[in-house]
């Protein structure tokens, strides 16, 4: 299961809040590096977490094979350290994806919800990514209007986007845990798309079944504590290995 891969860093790319890029001597490959740092609140809150960089790695890794396993293509290549993936070299559309299965966060409180409300269907939405616009919510309309996305892969996006939700729903119900919701983000590979990013508790809300406690980066917005022993926990429960050991 181990997926280890040789390649050479080279320069930094990109450093964003809590990942940076780097260059790699395969021009089709870049290295993603996760970093020890949190941030919330659009980078007003920022700490540094000991630990969470190789946990979410691991994490990501790991959920990213499951999901190329159910045949939804990732940009997963394989690890190069305990804090770092080789990924395919994506262009990224300016996108996030959100699923929610329940009420919290952002939708709870701009339609007054309470918080875990069931949803059925699930709802799809679709957001800016621009720190200095604070991450708009958009709609198709605008989507297609200001070329952030073709129809076609709008509709890809959404319809692997709903994919991820029920492969990962059941993942995480067999570890008695709630996937409530989560944010992904798409690029382009060679014009095809390509799941991107990463997958973690710090990009989605994942409740206890029995007693709906947090164990996500809503610890960290909240103060509640325990954020790295609480996405050690999900690790342990959906089984995601120490791949370096
Ligand atoms: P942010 O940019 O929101 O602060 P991160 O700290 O997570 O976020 O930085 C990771 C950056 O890398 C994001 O901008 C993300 O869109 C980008 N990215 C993710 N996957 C890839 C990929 N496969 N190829 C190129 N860029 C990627
Ligand atoms: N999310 C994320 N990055 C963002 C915005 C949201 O990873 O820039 C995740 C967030 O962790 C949650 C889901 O997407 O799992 C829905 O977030 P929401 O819209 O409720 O916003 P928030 O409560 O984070 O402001």
């Amino acid at each position: 299961m181990t997926k280890t891969v040789d390649v050479k860093k080279g320069d930094l790319l990109y450093a964003g809040k809590a990942k940076s890029i780097y260059k790699t001597d395969n021009p089709d490959y870049t290295i993603m590096a996760f970093r020890d740092d949190v941030s919330a609140f659009n980078g007003v809150k920022l700490e540094q977490l000991q630990r969470k960089g190789q946990i979410n790695n691991f994490f990501n890794g790991f959920i990213m094979q499951k999901l190329e396993e159910a045949g939804i293509p990732t940009h997963f290549v394989g690890f190069t350290s305990e804090t770092e993936s080789c990924v395919k070299k994506l262009d990224m559309l300016p996108l996030e994806s959100v699923i929610r299965n329940r009420a919290a966060g952002s939708i709870a409180k701009r339609y007054g919800l309470k918080e875990g409300l069931e949803f059925n269907p699930p709802t799809v939405e679709f957001f800016f990514k621009s720190d200095e616009l604070n991450d708009p919510m958009l709609n198709e309309s605008i989507i297609l209007t200001l070329g952030y996305a073709t129809q076609d892969q709008l509709d890809q996006m959404k319809d692997l986007s709903l994919r991820v939700n029920t492969v990962l729903s059941e993942i995480f119900d067999k570890a008695g845990i709630l996937l409530v919701d989560f944010k992904l983000e798409f690029g382009l590979f060679n014009g095809q798309i390509v799941l991107g990013d990463e997958f973690s508790p710090d990009g989605s809300r994942l409740w206890d079944k029995e007693t709906l406690e947090k164990l996500d980066k809503d610890r960290f917005r909240q103060d509640l504590g325990g954020v790295v022993e609480a996405y050690e926990d999900v690790a342990n429960r959906i089984g995601v290995p120490d791949y370096f050991a």
